[in-house]
């Protein structure tokens, strides 16, 4: 039966993090839009989800780094059913920097930046439009720990969680509340895609991908613009963020700093 909440339009929900997110927010009563290349897991996703839920579920098969596949997700976002949107598709790299050539940098940016801005970017009009509405971007821990891994993927979260806090400013007042979640390694095929086995990594690392949700579902509900599930020690994302805040009044002066001023002699 409909709670009125609206239409969640998920993007990357043929498998993992993204069909985990549609088969709990279906359980919550939202009915969704599913996107991702991969049609048939898309189609039996959403009959499993209209069996066991009772909600309206449409596939819209997409390949986000394609100009009109992403314009038609773009088109049906902008739709008045729309109250949610999970920006999750995503992708990782064999290898790093060096050992990717110009196609796959594209690929990688494509996917990970442009389409989730350009998603977001009609979803914040949109919500805002209306005074209402919820944008969860899909980042990752990766994003606070560069040293981790290569910086391609690194820096694609990033900017995920850059532009999450920025427009989760900059929309408050207007009634949209935009989350970042930052997962740590999550048992998903994105691993053996990318070439990696994340059966090798020591297990007390890797979360399942049902508590990862489920978690990022609590953050959700409490309100958060950052939600780290593994990160125990709130505490310490607190002290990195009020450390950040407080450069904020010496970022940007007339004087150079005294470090960077040239000596006489040179
Ligand atoms: P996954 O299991 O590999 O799923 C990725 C999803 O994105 C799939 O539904 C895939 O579907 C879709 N996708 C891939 N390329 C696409 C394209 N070109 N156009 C449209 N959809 C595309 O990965 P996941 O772990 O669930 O990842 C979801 C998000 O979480 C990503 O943004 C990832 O960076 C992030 N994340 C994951 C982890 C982790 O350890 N798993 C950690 C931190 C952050 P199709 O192949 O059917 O298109």
């Amino acid at each position: 039966m409909s709670k009125n909440l609206g239409t969640a339009l998920i993007t990357g929900a043929s498998t993992g993090i993204g069909a985990t997110y549609a088969r709990a927010l279906a359980a919550r009563g939202y009915d969704l839009v599913l996107v991702a290349r991969d049609e048939a897991r898309l189609q039996a996703l959403a009959g499993e989800v209209r069996e066991e839920q009772g909600v309206t579920v449409e596939v819209l098969r997409a390949d986000l780094t394609a100009q009109a596949d992403l314009a038609a997700v773009e088109q049906r976002l902008g739709g008045n059913d729309i109250t949610l949107l999970i920006n999750n598709a995503g992708m990782s790299l064999k290898g790093g920097i060096l050992d990717n050539g110009p196609e796959q940098l594209e690929r990688i940016i494509a996917l990970n930046i442009t389409a989730p801005t350009r998603l977001a970017a009609v979803a914040g009009k949109a919500f805002a439009a209306r005074g209402k509405g919820t944008i969860v971007n899909i980042a990752s821990v990766l994003a606070l720990a560069p040293e981790m891994f290569d910086g391609v993927y690194s820096g694609t979260k990033a900017y995920v969680l850059n532009l999450s806090q920025s427009m989760a400013q900059q929309l408050s007042d207007k009634g949209v509340h935009v989350q970042a979640v930052l997962p740590g390694a999550t048992r998903t095929e994105i691993w053996e895609r990318s070439g990696k086995d994340v059966d090798a990594f020591p297990a007390e690392i890797v979360m399942e991908v049902g508590d990862l949700v489920d978690a990022a579902l609590v953050g959700l509900d409490r309100g958060e613009t950052v939600t780290i599930p593994p990160l125990a020690d709130e505490g310490q994302w607190e002290a990195l963020q009020a450390a950040r805040l407080a450069m904020g009044p010496g970022l940007s002066r007339r004087e150079v700093a005294p470090r960077y001023r040239q000596t006489a002699e040179a």
